[in-house]
């Protein structure tokens, strides 16, 4: 029997679980019956950043989940949750003794920075801890994000950016019906921030934001979109937008759409698209955050953007810095600390420039941040395919193992949270809900969602 552990239940770590069940399928060992797979999480909670980091207001996008919850309800599937890999619970070098191969999906948890003067004054924070806040994170803190703030500024023009542009625009009746936790709705139905400003280093026609997600924008029950149409002007394929690639033409297209239209000025939030301003300085007012401070940049005909010397400050109380996600090391596992990623030959780790058998990576901890959900599928694939290339040319690991590894796991005083663990947090989110006449509302704490658990597993 082939038993593989895939470290991390995103999408990346479920994709990766569900291609190993299908092309053990193929003909030839190991066959589908032969492939368990364990599928850990460090949280007690499936579905990585689809549960934790897709916006509450994209349903389509999170009822991905179900697709997602199929694979992992396999019954030669396992969900291990609340089981941490690194120092302070199982070593990746302990995971190689108790599996044939270990699989390691576990994304790119941390932000990049932006290296400016201030970015740590409050009031400024990463996108990431602010997702986080609305997406019931069990790390996150209550920091008053919106506390005391008028004008917001995001730093970023990624689908990131647009996201947390939007939850910041959108009133408390469009957030109700979606599963945020209680605190972050009161938080942001007693929001004054009536200003949003979205600011990218770049033109238009080098935003990385999709289309979809920008319209959406403009959809918004009581906020206004503003494109200054001279800032437009600046983008030399503005004026041309039929040589760009379509994924870039159809965002000028709708900006130049945008700027064109008379200002209606009636909606109590406005969400201002701002361009080729890039951020020098966080300005301090009183001990926090009072404004950011931009230099004005030009293309400068190579794709880049060069300084002009013009600065302007935007006023804010709120600073979210969007600028991308980054991979964090995991101890005893390499890591390149340029790409944020552990480098790798088709999936397979390697040490020092050569193959570790046995270990492997997909999704954002092999390719870095970039790409929808469905990038890792094609990731996924071809991490397995090396894998099972390994497993049918020479066996993998140590040989014959005869302990389940959850006995190892606890030896070593963890208690995962299985399937049924899992589940009865959904009933407990779906109780919650009901209580506060909403929909599920995720429970945003550690102590919370292991007491939902430990009611399915008697403890
Ligand atoms: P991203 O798409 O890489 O965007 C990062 C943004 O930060 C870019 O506009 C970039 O500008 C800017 N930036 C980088 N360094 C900067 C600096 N020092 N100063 C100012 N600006 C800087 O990253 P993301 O928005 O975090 O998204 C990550 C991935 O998740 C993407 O593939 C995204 O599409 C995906 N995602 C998708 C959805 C969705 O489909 N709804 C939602 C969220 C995320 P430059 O271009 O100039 O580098």
């Amino acid at each position: 029997m082939l038993h593989v552990a895939v470290v991390g239940s995103g999408p990346s770590g479920v994709y990766t679980a569900q291609t190993l069940l299908e092309h053990a399928r193929d003909p030839g060992p190991p066959r589908g019956e032969d492939v368990r797979v364990d599928v850990l999480d460090r949280l007690p909670c499936p579905y990585g950043l689809v549960r934790y980091g897709v916006a509450p207001d994209h349903e389509k996008i999170k009822s991905l989940q179900n697709n997602l919850r199929t694979v992992l309800d396999d019954p030669h599937v396992r969900f291990l949750g609340g089981v941490e890999v690194g120092p302070a619970g199982v070593s990746p070098a302990k995971l190689l003794e108790w599996y044939d191969a270990v699989v390691y999906c576990v994304g790119a948890a941390a932000d990049r920075r932006l290296g400016v003067p201030g970015e740590d004054l409050p009031g400024s924070r990463s996108a990431t801890e602010f997702v986080s806040w609305y997406s019931a994170h069990p790390d996150a803190a209550d920091d008053g994000f919106v506390r005391d703030a008028r004008s917001a500024v995001v730093l970023g023009a990624g689908n990131v950016a647009v996201d947390v542009a939007r939850i910041l625009a959108r009133g408390a009746d469009e957030l109700r019906p979606t599963d945020m936790p209680q605190a972050a709705l009161d938080a942001l139905a007693h929001s004054g921030v009536r200003d949003v400003h979205m600011v990218g280093r770049r033109g238009p026609s080098q935003a990385k934001f999709t289309t979809k997600e920008l319209r959406e924008l403009d959809t918004l029950a009581d906020a206004e979109v503003v494109v200054d149409p001279a800032e437009l002007a600046l983008d030399p394929a503005c004026a041309d937008p039929g040589s760009l690639p379509a994924p870039n033409r159809r965002n000028v297209e709708v900006l130049k759409e945008w700027a064109e239209r008379p200002r209606e000025g009636r909606a109590a939030r406005r969400i201002h698209l701002r361009f080729f301003l890039r951020p020098v300085e966080l300005l301090d007012r009183g001990g926090r955050l009072g404004a950011v401070r931009f230099e004005r940049t030009a293309p400068d005909g190579a794709g880049g953007v060069r300084g002009t010397g013009q600065f302007e400050d935007i006023q804010a109380e709120l600073a979210l810095r969007s600028v991308g996600y980054r991979g964090v090391p995991l101890r005893g596992l390499p890591f390149d600390a340029e790409s944020g990623t552990v480098p790798h030959e088709a999936g397979r780790v390697l040490r020092a420039g050569r193959v570790s058998p046995g270990e492997y990576v997909a999704g954002w901890i092999k390719r870095g941040p970039t790409g929808v959900i469905g990038t890792n599928r094609p990731c996924a694939k071809e991490t397995v395919n090396s894998l099972l290339a390994d497993v049918r040319s020479r066996p993998l690991g140590g040989g014959a193992r005869t302990r389940d590894p959850l006995d190892g796991l606890r030896s070593l005083g963890v208690r995962p949270v299985e399937w049924t663990g899992w589940e009865s947090i959904e009933r407990a989110e779906a109780d919650l809900g009901a209580s506060l006449g909403r929909g599920p509302v995720k429970i945003p704490d550690w102590e919370g969602l292991f007491a939902a658990a430990d009611k399915a597993e008697g403890r």
